[in-house]
């Protein structure tokens, strides 16, 4: 019984910005538990990669294009995953972007406007259009892919930007598990640590920061990708029946300290 709840054969899940990084892990692991998974970003070349890849594994995997920034394209990649699989049953808002290492009173409206625009702005849109057939069927659950630095400040470099974009995706997260729970529509977030990835490259390629990162954590080291779609995939599946609101850290014990 407790593995079973685990699979999600005859599921469609949509991964946003999965073609590369956490997202493509989220897709792997998705597949293997049985789920045909759509996804969905803004290299097409990349995500049908990703999908051939899913496929050769022997899961079920296809592409659609999506810029989470705007609606139209959202509403297109809802309604084209609708028509293509009839349902959607799991959402990983995942698209996302950074730009680090930028003091607040340097901070400049466009680099502030593109972090809310696709890092919140991106999450509310993809719930709205694709939450909306979830709130039909009665069915559903999304992830939303935040961040430790939703909840505390990471150190030393400075991202107010990014770091207040992430805290709404947490309280986004809230607003929505508690307006739709009562519809069969469960909304959870992962609150990730420092992963590797091309988004922390920056980081990683600089002793005097990565060493800091380390020095945080109490586990002295960084994520993996599998490591966070291991949590996407227990919260997508029956196994988490009971959860919904919840922001789940996955951080090496950063925020304990
Ligand atoms: P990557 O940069 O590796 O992947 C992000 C993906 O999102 C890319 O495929 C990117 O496409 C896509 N994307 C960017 N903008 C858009 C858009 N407007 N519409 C659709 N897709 C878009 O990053 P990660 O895998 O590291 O990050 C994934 C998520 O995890 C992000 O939300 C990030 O904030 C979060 N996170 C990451 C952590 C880390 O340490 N890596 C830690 C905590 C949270 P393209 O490459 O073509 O631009």
């Amino acid at each position: 019984m407790y593995m079973r709840k685990l699979r999600l054969d005859g599921r469609v899940a949509v991964v946003t910005g999965g073609a590369g990084g956490i997202g493509l892990a989220c897709v792997h692991a998705l597949a293997e538990a049985g789920a045909h998974v759509v996804i969905a970003d803004l290299d097409m070349t990349q995500a049908e990669a990703g999908a051939q890849a899913v496929k050769e594994a022997g899961g079920q995997a296809s592409v659609v294009a999506l810029d989470v920034t705007r609606t139209t394209s959202v509403k297109e990649a809802a309604q084209a995953v609708l028509a293509r699989l009839g349902k959607v049953d799991i959402l990983v808002c995942n698209a996302g972007i950074v730009v680090s290492e930028i003091k607040a009173e340097d901070l400049d409206d466009e680099v502030w406007n593109r972090h809310i625009d696709i890092n919140l702005g991106g999450v509310f849109r993809c719930c709205r259009e694709f939450g909306r057939s979830m709130l039909q069927q009665q069915r559903g659950s999304i992830i939303n892919i935040g961040s430790m630095a939703g909840s505390i400040v990471v150190r030393p470099q400075e991202q107010a930007a990014y770091n207040a974009s992430k805290a709404g995706v947490h309280q986004l997260t809230r607003s929505l598990a508690a307006e739709w729970a009562m519809r069969g529509v469960r909304v959870n977030a992962v609150a990730p640590t420092y992963i590797e990835t091309p988004l922390t490259r920056f980081g990683m390629a600089k002793p005097a920061l990565y060493d800091q990162w380390l020095a945080h954590t109490p586990m002295n080291r960084v994520g993996q990708p599998d490591e966070i779609a291991s949590v996407v995939h227990f919260l997508a599946s029956d196994a988490a029946s009971l959860m919904t609101g919840s922001i789940v850290y996955a951080d090496g014990g950063y925020t304990v300290w």
